[in-house]
């Protein structure tokens, strides 16, 4: 099944992206810097366990965004990382 917002989803932090990380099919990553986490698209998130390492290292290192000017005002790490799809969780 399909969903939409899935694929808008950065897979290590759970940030809504306005293009798909990883294209419309999936397939094709767009090699972007996510503004929160900072992974690369296509390279830190290319495999499950790659997903897992980074978001550890991420949140340990104190969850700062990589591009602070990005970060909403109201925004909620408990939130944000509940919008982490289910298989890469
Ligand atoms: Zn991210």
């Amino acid at each position: 099944m399909v969903n939409k917002l899935n694929e808008l989803t950065c897979r290590v932090c759970g940030k809504i992206q306005d293009n798909p990380p990883w294209g419309e099919n999936g397939q094709c990553p767009t090699y972007d810097i996510c503004d929160c986490c900072g992974v690369e698209f296509g390279y830190g998130d290319c495999t499950l366990n790659a997903i897992r390492a980074f978001r550890e290292q991420w949140l340990a290192n104190g969850s700062h965004w990589k591009y602070p000017k990005e970060k909403p005002a109201n925004w909620s790490l408990e939130v944000q990382l509940k919008q982490i799809p289910e298989e890469y969780k």
